[in-house]
């Protein structure tokens, strides 16, 4: 398992609840989409109605599903969770739907992942707030109308992309999260070690951040690595020699990157000079699957600009050259 993976491992669950901000106070970064949920939250509530459906996409471990907890609690209701794959019949939507009160928030993570039956049950309830559904079967089989409480749907997806359009359509605020800049996340670093107790130079909070790959989750995980190291090897405060020590153990570089990154990149530099190369051909060359290339490994290496796609295929850039200490070719038109 990757210490620098967004996904959330059991062990990260175990804390992120104690970490998790309540209001959008203490929801640090994201400005543009605190901006926007600030004003679309005090209007609802100025009107006494419940907010209008929320579509939060972005990579793992931006603050998803903490967001959505900040808006119900912001709006002052109760929040249900599941998720696309929980909900496999239109009866499981509408157990989960009709134990609402007025204006509660229903948080659905993964959302693209809804099949295509319930997606048609969702949608008048999105829109009209009623079931309609199909009980008995065969010729008694008859279809009833259940009348439901307004509520606030909050999807959240890695995949925009994945959504049907009618689906996307629906959702009257898409809020785009975007990775975090250090500053941001070592805000976050600071804020968590003050949770877990444990002391830490602000130089340290910037080094941690650094290698965070614009994500919360992992500022949080890499945070909790360096401090037992802090514990074990030094006097449990964490200092920048801490940190540095720690994370060079972890195998996590100056820019976040593991042994995975550094394969992708330093193969297509070795063996394709530097691109461009097709998806393909860089998956069959490190023997990863090509959507896994795709959806885990590439959205940060695209981020802070080591790899281009091009119609011709993917390039490493100059940067990534100068990263791994490769001489920039001639032939490459960087
Ligand atoms: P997934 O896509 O896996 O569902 P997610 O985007 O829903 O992930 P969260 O579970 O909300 O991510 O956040 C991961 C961790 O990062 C949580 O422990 C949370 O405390 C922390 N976190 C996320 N965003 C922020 C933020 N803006 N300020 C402070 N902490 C944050």
């Amino acid at each position: 398992e990757r210490v620098i993976s967004g996904e959330a491992s059991d062990f990260d669950e175990r804390f992120e609840q104690s970490l998790r901000p309540q209001f959008l106070s203490q929801y640090i970064g994201q400005e543009k989409v605190k901006e926007n949920l600030g004003i679309f939250i005090e209007a609802a509530k100025g009107r006494s109605e419940s907010l209008d459906h929320v579509l939060l996409y972005g990579p793992p471990g931006l603050g998803k599903t903490t967001l959505a907890t900040v808006i119900a609690n912001e709006m002052d209701v109760n929040i249900r969770m599941t998720s696309g794959p929980a909900i496999e019949r239109p009866g499981d939507l509408a157990a989960v739907v009709s134990s609402l009160e007025p204006g509660d928030v229903l948080f659905i993570d993964e959302i693209h992942r809804l099949n295509r039956t319930i997606e048609e049950v969702l949608y008048p309830a999105m829109e009209d707030f009623c079931l309609d559904i199909v009980v008995g079967k065969g010729p008694s089989a008859r279809s009833i109308r259940l009348d439901l409480p307004p509520f606030t749907l909050i999807g959240a997806t890695t995949r925009a992309g994945a959504l049907s359009a009618p689906l996307r359509d629906r959702f009257g605020v898409p809020l785009r999260l975007e990775y975090y800049e250090v500053a941001p996340l070592k805000e976050i670093v600071i804020r968590s070690s003050g949770l877990f107790e444990v002391a830490i130079d602000e130089q340290a909070a910037v080094e941690i951040a650094r290698r965070s790959r614009g994500t919360p989750r992992i500022a949080n995980r890499l945070l909790r690595r360096v401090r037992d190291y802090a514990q074990v090897r030094g006097n449990g405060s964490i200092t920048m020699e801490m940190a540095n020590e720690a994370l060079e153990m972890l195998q996590v570089d100056s820019r976040g990157l593991d042994h995975i990154d550094h394969k992708l990149i330093t193969g297509m530099i070795e063996r394709f000079r530097g691109g461009p190369v097709g998806i393909d051909t860089i998956s069959a060359s490190i023997g990863e699957e090509s959507v896994t290339i795709e959806d885990v490994y590439e959205p940060y290496l695209l981020q802070i600009g080591f790899i281009q796609r091009t119609p011709r295929g993917r390039i490493a850039t100059r940067l990534a050259y100068e990263h791994f200490g490769y001489p920039i070719p001639e032939h490459n038109d960087f």
